[in-house]
């Protein structure tokens, strides 16, 4: 081929693309309605929404927000109660029916899990069209917890990731349209300018709560090899960090690989997929000092238990918008709430 055949047929296909893009959303540009987003911008607080397609705009007060979150400790001991589900993909509804009828939640959506630990195990991002309304949400049943000695951990999963470092292939047709209509990129509205921004920045991606490790992949035994130890604090720390590096600079930093690659915590499917044995996984654990794994990112009709209890896969598959479950570890027993809030042994 001729190289002007091969720039036509670029042309051609960039074209397309667009073409297919602006098609994919335009429809109903005047009933998208969104938000808010607050963007930091020269010391001021600015709430931007879509309401029908056009963009309604105040100045915050300047307390209104904290703009720095301190990152979360890795490790906690002696917790008495802990629930946990994963990958909400922003079915914000069925994951506040979920929470509701099993009391992590009250009527009113405030915390009603007291001392307990409520851990999100990743991907609150992509496919579903509330995920604005989730991160708000979790932003502040976060703070209710608090009050009251409980705790919600929202652990950041490959989603997060993706959509932090600017790659949208998998947001709703809503949030094209959001983002026409603001006039910034999907990355950008949840930017390091952003008070969600910032606060998804001091994010986790794995904690340690009593004798189980959350993570939303899981530990590989790859991942193991490349370290010297499984130091969670610093394991934090660099993904942190990594969210506003280049490719190429975490390449240099050998980060790439061993924290983004398929064996990564955030990627990582061996126990659901491949052939791993029961040793190989007591014998992750072992290094980790933990007895249990519990794990988001393969999706399965409910919570599963794996390799005699060493693993629990708490995504339940709420993507879809229909059904989900809540694991549930209490006084060292673990159990799981159904959609309808009963309660099952495993
Ligand atoms: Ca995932």
């Amino acid at each position: 081929m001729t190289k002007i055949k091969i720039l036509i047929t670029v042309i051609v296909l960039v074209a397309v693309y667009f073409g297919i893009q602006s098609w994919k959303s335009v429809e109903n540009l005047e009933e998208t309605t969104d938000g808010p987003y607050v963007f930091i911008e020269n010391g001021k607080l600015i709430e931007r929404k879509v309401e029908k397609g056009q963009i309604v705009e105040k100045e915050l007060n300047k307390n209104a927000f904290e703009i720095e979150y301190k990152p979360d400790a890795s490790v906690f001991s002696n917790i008495s109660k802990i629930a946990s589900l994963s990958d909400i993909h922003g079915q914000f509804d069925l994951a506040i029916e979920i929470m509701k009828n099993n009391k992590i939640i009250d009527e009113n959506l405030n915390w009603n899990y007291g001392n307990g630990h409520f851990v999100i195990v990743g991907d609150i991002f992509d496919r579903g069209d509330k995920v604005n309304e989730t991160l708000w949400f979790v932003y502040n049943l976060e703070k209710q917890a608090e009050k009251v000695g409980g705790k919600v951990h929202f652990l950041l999963g490959n989603h997060e990731f993706m959509i932090l470092k600017n790659d949208d292939r998998y947001i709703h047709d809503k949030y094209v349209n959001v983002t026409k209509v603001l006039g910034k990129s999907y990355a950008e509205l949840y930017g390091k300018n952003t008070v969600l921004g910032k606060w998804l920045r001091s994010k986790s991606t794995a904690v340690k709560i009593n004798n189980s490790v959350f993570v939303h992949g899981g530990v590989s035994q790859e991942f193991l090899d490349h370290r010297k130890d499984f130091d969670l604090a610093e394991i934090n720390e660099i993904m942190r960090s990594a969210i506003d590096m280049s490719k190429d600079e975490m390449k240099t930093k050998n980060i790439y690989e061993p924290y983004f690659k398929s064996n990564s915590l955030i990627w990582f499917r061996g126990y659901f997929y491949g052939d791993m044995k029961d040793e190989e996984v007591g014998s992750i654990l072992k290094e980790i000092d933990s007895e249990h794994l519990v794990v988001g990112h393969c999706s399965n009709e409910e919570i599963v238990k794996l390799f005699d209890g060493k693993v629990y896969g708490v995504d339940s598959s709420i993507k879809k918008g229909e059904y989900g479950e809540i694991l549930f570890i209490e006084q060292d027993n673990f159990s799981k709430g159904t959609k309808g809030g009963e309660k099952k042994k495993f």
